[in-house]
């Protein structure tokens, strides 16, 4: 069972990072460390993991290692970079919020994302892209996703400087949020 995946991703929906550039940057930074055998774009947390990635608790309860070759339940970096947009929810997620009234948009928004078409709030009439919304902490969409398996929602977060240099890859901003309650 995974705890939680703390995920990083562009702001901008449509935007495509360079897998290469990212994983050259995050080996360079620190955050990643060698490459997971049988794992595609999977790495162990690097030397300077716990300087890019801030704990709220004072001792967290954090594992860098397998216990055995089936162990999914450390803490280990996934890049993931899909060819289709992907829509990355938490269970019982709540929906992203208006950019115009700030209330939350209907149930429809995930149809209305998946089929290319923009969203109009229930509440004001406003049409809105996806990359409008306000995203709440536990969902988010794009084509690209760091992935920091077994995090706690909450637990953690990323430094600024390190979105600053994610964001010098592909000009857009990044943005971080929880996946949970997963199987
Ligand atoms: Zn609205």
């Amino acid at each position: 069972m995974n705890q939680g995946i703390l995920i990083l991703h562009p702001e901008k929906i449509d935007s495509h990072p360079d897998l290469q550039q990212v994983t050259q940057l995050l080996l360079q930074e620190g955050l990643i460390g060698s490459a997971i055998d049988n794992m595609q774009n999977s790495y162990s947390a690097g030397e300077t993991f716990l300087q890019l990635i801030t704990f709220m608790g004072c001792s967290p309860h954090i594992r860098f290692e397998p216990e055995d070759e089936q162990d999914k339940g450390y803490c280990f970096i996934t890049l993931a970079a899909c060819e289709n947009l992907q829509i990355r929810l938490s269970e019982h997620a709540r929906p992203p919020r208006c950019c115009a009234c700030k209330k939350p948009v209907g149930k429809e928004w995930q149809t209305a994302v998946s089929q290319g078409e923009l969203i109009t709030c229930p509440h004001c009439h406003q049409q809105q892209r996806p990359d409008q919304l306000n995203w709440r902490n536990d969902s988010g969409m794009g084509y690209f996703f760091i992935e920091i398996n077994n995090i706690f929602p909450g637990e953690a977060q990323p430094v600024p400087r390190l979105l600053q240099q994610l964001q010098s890859i592909d000009a857009s901003q990044w943005r971080y949020f929880y996946l949970h309650s997963l199987g």
